[in-house]
């Protein structure tokens, strides 16, 4: 396994190539996009494809995302909507995936045997090159194990990944740090099945109102009949997390006085005192990008449970929440007595 460093403005040229030069060996490269690092496949590699998946551990009935760079690109793999390829040219490249139907020409273990294929363009020099070098699409998913958390660094990944990947290009840290947004168009109205960095509110100036389905806030774990691969569990940190959405100091204060050793995910300025202060940011764009480090760190605290301040769902707060949701297996408390019940159900030694 190589470990390439590379200036994610200017990339070197020599990387990018070699990158696709591997690639088109059917090999996989580890890479940065503006959301987090991905696992890349030549798009059209069943050979490549399944070496993302085993990697990955991933279970092959979850399908990957594909990655062009232009509208031009996409339309060779999907049937895309004849009245969104002019939103398209304005929203790509950016953090914004569309479901579309598929024309069948990417390896069927990309789309897992699905008739729609997932498609978006990355706002970032190094994979845009890449795709550029190969002269085709490139699909990945998140550059770690299975239920794990999202790499936002090329540390993370050689933490997952070490060995199990051919390159691992260092791009430093991903700029937004949540996965892409992610809209079904082969339904009317189109509907949210992932929260991202591209907004409901930014969706709904291009696409018209879009459908919010509870999964894509998290309130449910799935919806098998909206989005086959996203049955599977997410990652959940192995210390307790609750999500509270009342006043943090006094939760905080009330886990203490009970014995307990508290962590808090300290976000948009509510830091309070704890055994362990994690700081993610001071507004939400830092508290994305710092998410999935936080929840990556929490872990190496031996503390009894973690507390997060529940952020507003509107902006990017409607990603925050939904990832906050999922890793904590759906643990909210609107009061102290919510709050007890999952504190005091932790055993306390
Ligand atoms: P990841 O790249 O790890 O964030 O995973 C990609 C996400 O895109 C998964 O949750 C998939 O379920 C979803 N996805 C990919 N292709 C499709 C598709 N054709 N229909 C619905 N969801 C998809
Ligand atoms: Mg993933």
């Amino acid at each position: 396994m190589l470990l390439l460093r590379t200036d994610p403005l200017k990339p070197d040229a020599d990387v990018i190539r070699f990158a696709a030069e591997v690639l088109k060996r059917g090999g996989i490269v580890a890479a940065p996009t503006e959301t987090v690092y991905g696992l890349f496949t030549h798009a059209y590699s069943d050979g490549g494809c399944a070496k993302v998946f085993k990697a990955k551990e991933r279970p092959p009935d979850n399908p990957l995302i594909v990655h062009v760079d232009s509208v031009e690109m996409a339309a060779q793999i999907a049937y895309i909507p004849e009245e969104i390829v002019d939103v398209l040219r304005r929203i790509w490249p950016g953090p914004i995936t569309l479901v579309m139907k598929s024309r069948g020409a990417v390896s069927r273990c990309v789309t897992a045997g699905l008739d729609t294929v997932a498609v978006r363009a990355p706002a970032h020099p190094i994979p845009l090159a890449i795709i550029k070098e190969l002269e085709a699409p490139i699909a990945g998913p998140s550059a770690n194990k299975a239920g794990r958390p999202s790499p936002t660094t090329a540390e993370h990944v050689v933490e997952d990944l070490n060995g199990e990947v051919d390159v691992i290009i260092d791009g430093g840290p991903t700029f937004f740090g949540v996965e892409s947004t992610i809209i079904d168009v082969t339904r009317k109205p189109p509907i949210l099945l992932r929260p991202g960095p591209f907004t409901v509110e930014e969706l709904e100036k291009y696409f018209g109102p879009v459908e919010i389905p509870p999964v894509a806030r998290g309130l449910i774990e799935t919806d098998v009949a909206l989005a086959p691969g996203m049955k599977y569990k997410h990652y959940a940190p192995n210390t307790p997390l609750v999500i509270v959405h009342f006043d943090l100091s006094l939760a905080v204060e009330t886990l203490r006085s009970k014995g307990l050793k508290v962590a808090v995910l300290c976000a948009t300025g509510r830091c309070t005192n704890a055994d362990v202060v994690i700081k993610m940011g001071d507004d939400l764009y830092e508290v994305a990008k710092n998410l999935y480090r936080s929840l990556r760190e929490l872990d190496r605290f031996s503390v009894d449970i973690g507390v997060v301040p529940a952020v507003e769902e509107t902006g990017i707060g409607l990603a925050i929440m939904n990832r906050l949701r999922k890793a904590s297996g759906h643990r909210e408390a609107f009061n102290l007595g919510q709050l007890l019940k999952y504190g005091l159900a932790q055993p306390v030694f």
